[in-house]
């Protein structure tokens, strides 16, 4: 059999099903393009779990009548430019691929958008497949972008039916990765976003909201208004500082004749359980990571947490909401198309310093009359 290239319409089809993986991939990316707006405000709303819609209002940048036609084609972003801007991102997207995925990924991809310089009149843009646009109108807007997912994972009969059949599940597992962009504007900036989450069931006739922030900067009020002054009992600020050895493996990698360590400062800030028993979770599920005010899957850092904590409170394990702050070039977030894996250059020896800080005070935490709404 000869080799032969494969054409760019199939290429793009099975590529989209690892930018979008799932229903919370799906909604985490069009959060993530209404931060990147600058929005202050963002509506999540789900039709039945997600099955039949999501969509994403904000009030951020619109987007200008020049971007219209190239909104979702893939590779097409206003983020970057080249390779070398990657080690200085600072956005949530950066790939120019989410929303080309999506308009693959499901049976109806709605933009409606208006700039300031418009607003209140906007533009409604409906996209095909491709991601090409199909229709364009006039529509009342004021400045902001609403995108609208119908019928996720429609062209996959496989996926879209295990959605189907989790629909409660994976609706849950979406709300759970809100929560942590409920948390991100106060790792970022303490800059404070309102975000409303919604569903409505079929033949529900009411929204019934998730959840609700208010738009504070501040982490512990946004700790309240998702999970209620509960949350807030037995829970002390985490902020620590260490100067951290990038590991001679990495330097080397990045220059093969230097052998000098470099010395990196990194910040772990955010919100931990204490240590006392009783003051803990009996499962793992109120745990969030962020580096540099991204939300990722942790690996390591995480581990090192729970293994701390349990020394002193051998049956749970905290609530913890920790932001990882490092300059940008200690950190590659271009692992994984879905942007959840985050190599940090100096893993281990971070993990290292997380245990050694424990071993000589006892306590990482500032104790709990020293913490202040932040
Ligand atoms: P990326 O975020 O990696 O740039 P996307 O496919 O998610 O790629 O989005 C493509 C482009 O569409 C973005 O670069 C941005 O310019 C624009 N865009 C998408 N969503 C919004 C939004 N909610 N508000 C303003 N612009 C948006
Ligand atoms: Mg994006």
């Amino acid at each position: 059999m000869s080799i032969r290239a494969i054409d760019a319409h199939s290429v793009h089809h099975i590529s989209s099903g690892q930018v979008v993986i799932d229903l919370q991939t799906a909604v985490k990316e069009l959060v993530e393009n209404s931060l990147d707006a600058g929005a202050t405000s963002i509506e999540v709303r789900f039709q039945h779990y997600g099955l039949k819609t999501i969509e994403v209002v904000d009030n951020g940048s619109g987007i200008a009548p020049k971007d219209h036609d190239s909104i979702a084609l893939k590779h097409y972003t206003s983020k970057l430019s080249s390779f070398e801007d990657l080690s200085r991102v600072l956005t949530f997207g950066f790939r120019g691929e989410a929303l080309s995925s999506l308009c693959a990924l499901c049976d109806g991809f709605t933009v409606t958008t208006a700039t300031c310089s418009e607003a209140p009149m906007g533009t409604v843009i409906e996209m095909d497949r491709n991601g090409k646009m199909r229709s364009k109108g006039k529509i009342a807007r004021q400045r902001g972008t609403t995108v609208t997912v119908s019928n996720l994972f429609k062209p996959l009969p496989v996926r879209r039916k295990e959605l189907e059949r989790n629909a409660k599940r994976e609706f849950q597992k979406a709300l759970n990765l809100l929560h942590s962009y409920a948390l991100v504007p106060c790792a970022l900036e303490n800059k404070g976003v309102r975000l409303t989450v919604s569903n409505q069931t079929e033949g529900g006739s009411r929204k019934v909201v998730q959840f609700k922030t208010d738009g504070s900067p501040s982490i512990r009020i946004s700790v309240l208004a998702v999970w209620g002054s509960k949350a807030l009992e037995n829970i002390v600020d985490l902020d620590l500082s260490f100067d951290v050895e990038t590991e001679r493996s990495v330097m080397k990698r990045v220059d093969p004749n230097n052998d000098i360590s470099i010395v990196t400062p990194v910040k772990v800030q955010g919100l931990i359980s204490k240590f006392a028993v009783g003051a803990g979770r009996t499962s793992v599920d109120r745990q969030f990571f962020f580096v540099n005010g991204r939300p990722y899957n942790p690996g390591k850092v995480q581990k090192a947490i729970n293994e701390v904590y349990r020394t002193f409170n051998i049956n749970q394990s905290p609530f913890v909401i920790a932001n990882v702050i490092l300059p940008t070039n200690a950190c590659d977030i271009n692992v994984s198309p879905d942007k959840r894996t985050i190599f940090l250059h100096s893993e281990n020896n971070l993990v290292q310093a997380l245990k050694v800080r424990r071993c000589i005070s006892q306590t990482w935490f500032v104790p709990s009359h020293a913490c202040s709404h932040r």
